[in-house]
């Protein structure tokens, strides 16, 4: 089904609503607006009936594929379910017609909020301070590099490299290199770890961080994350965590407690906010004592019960963000915190844990997983040996679409060839893991039964292939009258 243009629709004369004349004065629109403001042609408007504008608009709404409507295990991403009662909390009349420019005084419940969201990401994470400013976990990063810029200038030096593993997200490097470091690679070793004698030979009095990710995006924990603290800590440099994977520690182990100096957070992902799109997003920024004086300002202050704005932190990076971060989704990380309870938390991370390796099993024998015999909340598979029919890892995710599924993430990790990097997420059903397992069985099997089939796939959406370059350099968003 492709839907029309609502302009395609339109047929002059024809309104959406039907109102009585008004029956008292009103002034002719010259005397209400100046005549310059003024247009000389009236709009070229669709004019559609009411019904034809709720099918359109209730239409295009159904052509998105979403995590409400279908299963979306896109590796990396936590696509998992965002409950409603978030949703409606987060609208609740007192916040949405706040504006951040009342005075303290007039909103200390909100103060309130995001003062307790601080302390429990503090405590999950086993950090001393957290900052919310951060709009993404890319941002999140990049001001992490700000802080451990400052954290070594203040001691004295200038430090210009990052260490970065090869399995890192591809933000971590942009990050570190927006901030105007250079960037280290190191290679992982054959079981997709860090190889630890290659990170001590590149560590020297001129690394600032290494930024980990852990787990991984292999989905494989860094089991000696305690010796690569050490290595990292010897010359003094700090242990960036990029925590997007938090999914896979929540309420069992705490990043504070294996050397981590900081560490960001998706709240769009681990905390069930909702991401795509392009936010907002929230990827709050945590540390421990030595680097709090560097945190961006303002940050919540308590005093007796009262909450306020302190501004005065003379060694502070500064503002990131304009007001105080996303708060429409931070009051939703709340919200969904205090529904989960402490308990809840550990079971979260069980399910995420249980689920990807429940999937894992059940494709281990079709599909190769080059790395890792058990994961944890994610695992990346390879379809190079498909190579051989013709079959491309793309032409697998699309024809996923034609199963009701969305594709994993593709092509990342760089370390895995062809990689489909598969993340169940915490809130998936065993029966919903049964299906999506039956239906890639069955994709595999046609790849080599019938591989002009996923050539041409996806044949049950509203378009099919698109020219991904086409669409991204030159977008054709404007409907033109002809
Ligand atoms: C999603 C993700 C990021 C980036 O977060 P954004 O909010 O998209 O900027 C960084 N690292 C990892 C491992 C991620 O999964």
């Amino acid at each position: 089904m492709i839907e029309k243009l609502i302009f395609e629709k339109s047929s002059p004369g024809r309104t959406a609503y039907s109102l009585p004349e008004c029956d008292v004065p009103v002034k002719p629109l010259e005397e209400l607006v100046p005549k310059r403001y003024l247009r000389d042609k009236t709009a070229e408007l669709p004019e559609v009936a009411e019904i034809d504008v709720v099918r359109h608009f209730t239409r295009l709404s159904q052509l998105n594929f979403s995590v409400d409507t279908n299963f979306y295990p896109l590796g990396s991403c936590t696509m998992k379910y965002n409950p409603k009662v978030n949703e409606d909390v987060s609208r609740y009349d007192g916040f949405v017609n706040l504006h951040p420019y009342q005075s303290p005084e007039q909103c200390q419940g909100i103060l309130q909020i995001l003062y307790e969201l601080e302390e429990t990401l503090i405590e999950i994470c086993g950090m001393d301070a957290v900052s919310l400013q951060p709009a993404a976990g890319a941002h999140g990063e990049f001001i992490g590099m700000l802080i451990s810029h400052a954290y070594h200038i203040k001691n004295g030096k200038r430090r210009s490299k990052i260490i970065i593993p090869d399995s890192a997200h591809g933000t971590n490097p942009a990050s570190a290199s927006m901030c105007g470091f250079d960037i280290v690679e190191i290679k992982s070793n054959s079981q997709g770890l860090i190889d630890l004698e290659r990170l001590k030979s590149v560590m020297d009095n001129d690394v600032a961080a290494l930024m980990l990710t852990n787990p991984n995006t292999l989905g494989l924990f860094e089991k000696d994350i305690l010796k690569i603290a050490e290595i990292v800590h010897d010359v003094d440099a700090l242990l960036y965590l990029d925590g997007a994977n938090m999914n896979a520690m929540l309420g069992i182990a705490r990043p504070g407690d294996m050397g981590i100096d900081m560490l960001h957070l998706n709240l769009h992902k681990t905390f069930s906010t909702p991401h795509g799109g392009g936010g907002p997003g929230a990827g709050p920024l945590g540390v421990i004592k030595k680097l709090v004086p560097f945190l961006p300002a303002p940050r919540i202050i308590k005093e007796d019960d009262s909450y306020s704005w302190q501004y005065d932190f003379p060694e502070s990076i500064g503002r990131v963000k304009p007001f105080y971060g996303n708060t429409g989704v931070l009051i939703r990380a709340y919200a969904y915190l205090l529904s989960v309870g402490c308990e809840g938390l550990g079971k979260i991370t069980e399910s995420a844990l249980v689920n990807a390796n429940y999937l894992s099993k059940k494709l281990s024998d079709y599909i190769e997983i080059p790395y890792g015999e058990r994961c944890m909340h994610e695992f990346v598979a390879s379809t190079t040996k498909l190579k051989a029919n013709g079959i491309t890892t793309l032409d697998i995710a699309k024809r996923l679409l034609d199963y009701g599924f969305h594709s994993p993430t593709i092509y990342f990790p760089l370390i895995v060839a062809d990689a489909l990097m598969i993340e169940p997420t915490d809130t998936e059903t065993r029966e919903t893991l049964d299906e999506f397992a039956k239906a890639l069985i069955k994709i595999l099997e046609e790849a080599k039964t019938n591989p002009e089939i996923l050539k041409e796939a996806p044949h049950n959406t509203p378009v099919s292939r698109l020219d991904e370059v086409q669409a991204a350099r030159k977008p054709d968003l404007r409907w033109r009258k002809t």
